[in-house]
């Protein structure tokens, strides 16, 4: 008697959860804009879980040099960095090809670099709207592009892109921003469709507030926008939607990007999940 559900596959059902949560080994990841915050530590988590990791971003040669070292090191995996502008497709295509010649094809792929600029309307600079739909956006497209056909053809993947709550929700001054997030969104329902019976899954990410420094630059210009001394911002403006009233960390959001790449995730595909301190529960 035919004992297996059809579409289910009982020779993938991991014997041990506490091992299937740490079976990244033998996989390789490219983490985006991976030099610092919220994608250093899904970088980090990664290495730790046991997967070979790309590093992408910018900052000082010595410092992510440091980076790449220690992470090796402490995880025994191979790391590398690529300094590949997310703004560039073309450096965008040779970052996923020299990660393909020197850890094999990527299984699993975190779209993470991200800019901000927050003002008015009116007088939002035309460069930064064009800049953050290019690093923000339309390089999740172009990653995806290089990426994904060897993982169709190997038939497993993980696609991670991380938008935010401002992917599901909107607030005043970041008209780029949230346009290019609520963008991330859609791409990740599209891609998880068209990937969805070949092993690939992709989901997004939207964190609320972390404290990083992506978010310490906006703490001047947010002042300015809303007309508020420096010191009442983070209290009555950047905490405010946030009902925990507290930053997400790094380690949270990494810990929910690893789950996502590992096997008891194959049904978590085409969704956006908040991890927003029941910002958008409102
Ligand atoms: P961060 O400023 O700490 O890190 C950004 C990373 O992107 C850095 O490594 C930087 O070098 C890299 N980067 C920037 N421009 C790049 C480019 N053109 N090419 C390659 N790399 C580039 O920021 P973070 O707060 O860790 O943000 C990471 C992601 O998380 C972003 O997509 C951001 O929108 C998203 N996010 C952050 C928060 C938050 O509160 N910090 C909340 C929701 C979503």
């Amino acid at each position: 008697m035919e004992t297996t559900p059809p579409g289910s596959d009982a020779s993938a059902a991991p014997a041990d959860l506490a091992q299937a949560l740490t079976a990244l080994k033998g996989r390789s990841a490219i983490v985006t804009g991976s030099t610092s915050g919220i994608g250093l530590g899904i970088a980090r988590a990664l290495a730790a879980s046991g997967a070979a990791v790309t590093l992408n971003g910018f900052g000082d040669p010595a410092a992510i040099e440091e980076t790449r070292r220690q992470l090796a090191e402490a995880h025994g995996v191979a790391v590398h960095h690529s300094g590949a502008d997310m703004s560039k497709p073309d450096e965008i295509a040779s970052m996923v090809a020299t990660h393909a010649e020197r850890l094999g094809p990527a299984d699993i792929l975190v779209n993470n670099a991200g800019i901000q600029h927050v003002s008015p309307i009116e007088s939002f600079p035309a460069t930064k709207w064009d800049a953050i739909l290019a690093i923000n956006l339309s390089a999740a497209f172009h990653t995806i592009q290089a990426a994904y056909p060897a993982m169709k053809a190997r038939g497993w993947g993980r696609i991670i892109n991380i938008a935010s709550a401002h992917g599901l929700v909107a607030s005043p001054f970041k008209s780029a921003y949230v346009a290019a997030k609520h963008g991330v969104i859609g791409l990740t329902k599209v891609v998880a469709l068209e990937a969805a019976e070949c092993g690939v899954t992709c989901n997004a990410i939207c964190p609320g507030y972390v404290w990083t420094p992506l978010v310490a630059a906006q703490i001047d210009d947010q002042a300015a926008a809303h007309g508020l001394p420096r010191d009442r911002v983070v209290r009555d403006v950047i905490l405010a939607p946030q009902p925990t009233r507290r930053f997400a960390t790094v380690d949270e959001i990494a810990a929910l990007a690893v789950f996502l790449c590992t096997d008891l995730a194959a049904s978590i595909t085409g969704t956006a999940l908040p991890a927003d301190g029941g910002w958008t529960a409102r």
